[in-house]
């Protein structure tokens, strides 16, 4: 049977590693995949991430499987995360939480979830989006149209437009928002537009999927949460996908959750069993290790404290990468403005590169770019930052 399957497309991105790895250029630049690296290129463990997994190695309770959705603590330490630790939402009891295998796990058990409970829904996708959104509902049989989102020319939010397409939104589908940090943009949406939006879709009758997978990275922990924030109201209704993959550097851990926002207790625990319904045909259970870190290092204060600290490190470096590149650029005397690179936020920026401008910087720089123009500024260094400035340079004159 095997030998009438024909080979599947490479993953672009990850393709792209594989061609930078490859590359015997001592000098060559890897601003393809999604990871953060520190100044010296390396994708740290945290201390805080250490000293949980040494407290969990000395406390090793059982390795027994874990409830269908996870531990309850996990799941109140993430809404407690998102929503604060005194919200209604939290307090009511008429949100679940279910610990998923990584924010992918987390998008494919709410299109499963959709798909099983809400046949007709279509999910709205921004144009662009993360590539893999559409992937993962089409592999759950969910279908997914798209909303306005980038504006090219003023490389910013086609804020009138993208409100246009969601009043078009029927009652009853699904409009997946980024919750910050936005991929592949950089761009999110202003608190005053965070507030129409929610407003339109309120109106609309849509229901909100916010993916949350860069929690910390834009403004702060707390404030990265006010997008999110602006659906939470007495009584409605919202879905979160979260991801801890960057935020405390677990990407290989596995560590997400998908979270059910109901009206009321009764709705949360119907819902609820609709999950555990979705979850028990996928992965039966999840993963335990990851989370266990994550609930280690949410509860204990001390720790707390230091993950915030760490999150702003890696924020502060990624925006002065932002502010280095632009002023470099400058100075190297690139064409046209790039000042918009310092104000997106988050991992990612959309440089304007065009495919071929992409495709010289590989060819004759050694600097790897996703197809679509999308840095990934946590790979730029103080070291390589020049070299960097001087080539895009190049390929823009
Ligand atoms: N959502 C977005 C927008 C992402 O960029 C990513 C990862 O790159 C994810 C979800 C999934 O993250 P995870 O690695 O936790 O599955």
């Amino acid at each position: 049977m095997f030998e009438s399957v024909s080979a599947a497309p490479p993953d672009a991105i990850l393709g792209l590693t594989d061609a930078y790895k490859a590359d015997p250029n001592p000098d060559k630049i890897n601003l393809g995949v999604g990871v953060y690296q520190d100044a010296s290129g390396k994708t740290p463990v945290l201390g805080t991430v250490r000293e949980a997994a040494s407290r969990l190695a000395k406390d090793l309770a059982s390795k027994s499987y874990l409830p269908i959705t996870g531990s309850a603590e996990y799941g109140e330490a993430v809404q407690k995360l998102m929503f604060g630790v005194e919200d209604e939402i939290v307090r009511s009891r008429r949100a679940v939480t279910a610990h998923t295998p990584g924010g992918t796990g987390a998008l494919r058990v709410t299109a499963d979830f959709l798909k099983q409970n809400f046949e007709d829904a279509t999910v709205w996708l921004s144009q662009p989006t993360w590539a893999n959104h559409p992937a993962v509902f089409a592999a759950a049989g969910v279908p997914t149209k798209i909303y306005s989102y980038f504006d090219k020319a003023a490389n910013g939010l086609a804020f009138d437009k993208m409100i246009a397409d969601l009043k078009k939104i029927p009652s009853g589908d699904v409009v997946l928002l980024h919750g910050c940090c936005h991929n592949p943009t950089g761009i999110d949406p202003t608190p005053e537009q965070w507030k129409q939006i929610a407003e339109t879709l309120r109106s609309m009758g849509a229901m909100p999927l916010i993916d949350f997978a860069y929690q910390g990275f834009g403004e702060g922990i707390q404030e990265d949460a006010a997008g999110l924030q602006a659906f939470c109201r007495p009584g409605e209704e919202l879905i979160v996908c979260s991801s801890f993959s960057k935020n405390f550097g677990l990407y290989r851990e596995r560590v997400g959750a998908a979270t059910f926002v109901t009206a009321d207790q009764d709705s949360a625990l119907r819902v609820g069993s609709q999950v555990k319904r979705a979850i028990r045909s996928n992965y039966s259970n999840p993963p335990s290790h990851g989370a266990e870190l994550v609930v280690t290092i949410l509860t204990d204060h001390k720790l707390r404290q230091q993950w915030d600290g760490e999150v702003a490190e890696m924020r502060d470096r990624i925006n002065g990468m932002r502010k280095l590149l632009v002023e470099k650029l400058a100075e190297h005397g690139a064409p046209g403005d790039h000042s918009f690179i310092q104000q997106q936020r988050g991992m990612f920026s959309f440089s304007g590169l065009t495919p071929e401008q992409v495709e010289r910087l590989k060819h004759d720089y050694a600097i790897y770019i996703v197809g679509s123009g999308r840095i990934n500024v946590a790979g730029i260094t103080p070291q390589n930052v020049d070299r960097l400035a001087h080539s895009i340079t190049d390929v823009l004159k």
